[in-house]
């Protein structure tokens, strides 16, 4: 058995307490809240929850769960402490994390055999490499593993939804962590709730996700497919790319948007669908504008012209304005597609067409990936590395593996997924 505690007995913790402990796993709930202490101890809930009484006090019975206000003592015995205290709004609408810290450190000073500690809380991306640095700093000898581990419940369906989660996610780099958090949710595995293991920073990001999709250092398709296992989004449209293209979103959002103008509603989302859209095109031509140092007189192979695989419309496509831009700015652009090259070279007679990817990239000193064509997933790198004359390859479809694309020499970046572990920096991009 399991011995766990959880530090905040609120609308997160009490529910993580009582669903643990139902589990079969041995659970302290700590809170600072005498009152709060004392309502539990007897089995009545502090917060209105659909049926949890019912698992607090059958867990209470069976002598699973137990409750304390001090925090320090629970934290004595416990295998894994989960940190499911407040992190609300500073005045500049940043997350004041000092509850968080004050658990934490409490977990440091009192922590004696090898210890998980899980942070539920909701946290900003890198927190949890902070507080690893700060057990470290404050408790050098303890072994405390972290492990992130976000909460998608909602409150008035919270058991429901911690019984039932569409997904767990589990973020850590550590192989006990990983064995313990496996061990106390066993009966989540047994259902087949799928789990999605990454590292902190996707953990995080992935409770964050709608509006830090962008940021650096977070692999963007664990982030994807944990949003897309939410039933009320879906996998299916969450894919990283230079921007959406065709002939129905862009003209419908810009239609869409212009209607509401004219009826007097602004709307701000889909305007700003859409100002986001411009901008991915122009990020794929800053980008390799910075990993080149400038344009002017490069050669750059693009694969892929039209707005997604399996057809050759490039209505609207993004590699349309991404080619004119990197034509302006002086480059040469050799471009393959194996569907829509004819049609691409009606509307921008600039770029030149090759038969084939190897040809493209002839002489290139940088490639540039723009559509998911499934032959473009298994480019032969071997052959690519000796065709270029450069070792650039911008992947705005991460088609590639980043680990396989350094191993042949290449200076690799995708799209949201950070750098791959020992890519080496361009010195113009340091
Ligand atoms: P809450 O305010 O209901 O509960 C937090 C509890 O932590 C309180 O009882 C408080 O007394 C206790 N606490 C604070 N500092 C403590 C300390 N040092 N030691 C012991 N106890 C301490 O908060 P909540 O709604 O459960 O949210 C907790 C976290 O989970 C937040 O980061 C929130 O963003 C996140 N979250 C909440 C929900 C939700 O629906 N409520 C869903 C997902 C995630």
């Amino acid at each position: 058995m399991t011995n766990i505690t959880v530090i905040g007995t609120g609308y997160v913790g009490l529910v993580a307490a009582v669903g643990l402990a139902d589990f079969g796993n041995r659970v302290i709930g700590a809170d600072i809240r005498h009152d709060t202490i004392a309502a539990l101890e007897q089995g009545r809930s502090p917060i209105f929850e659909a049926g949890i009484e019912t698992y607090l006090k059958r867990n209470l019975d069976a002598g699973r769960l137990s409750f304390t206000a001090d925090t320090a003592a629970a934290v004595r015995g416990a295998d894994v402490v989960i940190l499911a205290v407040g992190t609300p709004s500073k005045p500049d609408g940043s997350a004041d994390l000092r509850c968080l810290e004050d658990a934490a450190d409490t977990v440091a000073d009192n922590a004696r055999g090898p210890t998980v500690m899980v942070t539920k809380s909701t946290v900003p991306v890198g927190t949890n490499r902070r507080l690893q640095r700060r057990l470290a700093a404050r408790a050098p000898n303890a072994r405390i593993d972290v492990v992130s581990n976000p909460e998608f419940l909602r409150e008035g369906r919270a058991l429901q939804d911690f019984f039932h989660p569409d997904r767990t996610v589990i973020g850590t780099e550590s192989e006990r962590a990983r064995e313990m958090m496996r061990s106390i949710y066993r009966s989540l595995n047994l259902i087949s709730v799928p789990f999605v293991w990454c590292s902190l920073e996707t953990a995080e990001l992935a409770k964050y996700a709608s509006n830090a999709f962008h940021a650096v250092g977070a692999d963007i398709h664990t982030v994807a497919k944990t949003m897309g296992m939410d039933g009320r989004i879906s996998g299916k449209f969450l894919h990283p790319g230079p921007g959406y293209g065709g002939s129905c979103f862009p003209k419908d959002t810009r239609a869409l948007a212009r209607t509401a103008d004219s009826a007097g509603v602004d709307m701000d989302l889909i305007k700003s669908v859409i100002r986001g859209n411009t901008r991915q095109q122009q990020l794929v031509v800053r980008r390799i504008t910075e990993m080149l140092g400038n344009l002017e007189g490069k050669t750059l192979a693009v694969l892929g012209l039209a707005f997604k695989s399996e057809t050759d419309d490039i209505r609207e496509s993004p590699s349309l304005g991404i080619i004119e831009s990197l034509i302006r700015a002086g480059a040469r652009v050799a471009a393959h597609d194996p569907q829509a090259a004819e049609n691409f070279l009606q509307v921008c007679p600039g770029a030149e067409i090759a038969p084939t990817p190897y040809r493209a990239a002839e002489g290139a000193d940088a490639l540039l990936l723009l559509t998911d064509w499934n032959e473009y997933r298994s480019l032969d790198l071997r052959a690519l590395a000796d065709a270029m004359a450069g070792t650039i390859i911008l992947d705005t479809r991460n088609l590639l593996d980043p680990q396989s694309a350094v191993d042949h020499g290449f200076i690799y970046r995708g799209h949201g997924r950070g750098s791959p572990p020992c890519a080496p920096e361009p010195e113009e991009y340091t």
